[in-house]
């Protein structure tokens, strides 16, 4: 990743969500608001927000969106097969929980290959199903070389629970086997909950990447 771009996080309540800010060139994408999208958007003042990017439909992950999107006027971002289940975040969801609002639909939809485009980074989306059937990897390139949102896929040596709705126990097998293969070593994965990690030590300590 560039010197020049820069990635703030902001974890909000009630599960420690990763709320990301990667800023480019005076751009910024914001990647899981899941709750608290007003603070979210105070922390951000001033700052042009171009994506609101979720990488699936969990609550946890979108219940920020809405008041996000209403505070900065920015395009919200996801799979289409997560988008209907996004529209339900302030719902009383399996885990129990429900979260601020529902995400609205998206303005855009993403999939495999499709590339979102903030300042001077880039970041390739791939698809890797599993948690939920339209989770996705957002990998950068240009100056985010080096860097991958990866939510709820990857944690570090396990993965995502695959009990909920939607779950798939083979296809997350084979959505990790995927990124185990396509992203390279060198690359940070910034985690939906918790501290980041690098391919190179999942491909070392994962047993699920093997
Ligand atoms: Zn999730």
């Amino acid at each position: 990743m560039s010197e020049k771009d820069s990635i703030q996080v902001f974890v909000v309540p009630p599960i420690d969500t990763n709320c990301y800010a990667y800023e480019s060139a005076g751009e910024v994408m914001v990647v899981d608001p899941g709750n608290c999208g007003d603070r979210i958007a105070e922390q951000l003042a001033g700052k042009k927000v171009r994506w609101i990017v979720a990488t699936h439909g969990h609550g946890d992950h979108v219940g920020g969106v809405a008041a996000l999107k209403a505070a900065t006027g920015a395009p919200f971002c996801i799979h289409a097969a997560d988008a209907e289940r996004a529209t339900h975040a302030g719902e009383v969801a399996e885990s129990g929980r429900s979260y601020d609002a529902d995400a609205p639909l998206p303005d855009r939809t993403l999939a495999e290959g499709d590339v979102v485009e903030v300042g001077t980074a880039r970041f390739r989306v791939m698809e890797t199903p599993g948690h939920t059937p339209g989770g996705i990897v957002l990998v950068g390139e240009g100056t985010a070389k080096g860097v991958a949102f990866v939510g709820d896929t990857l944690f570090p040596g396990s993965h995502g629970r695959t009990d909920f709705s939607g779950g798939d126990e083979a296809a997350i097998l084979a959505s990790l086997r995927r990124m185990g293969e396509e992203i390279a070593p060198d690359t940070t994965l910034l985690i939906g909950h918790g501290p980041s990690t690098t391919m190179a030590r999942e491909l070392a300590t994962n047993p699920f990447l093997r």
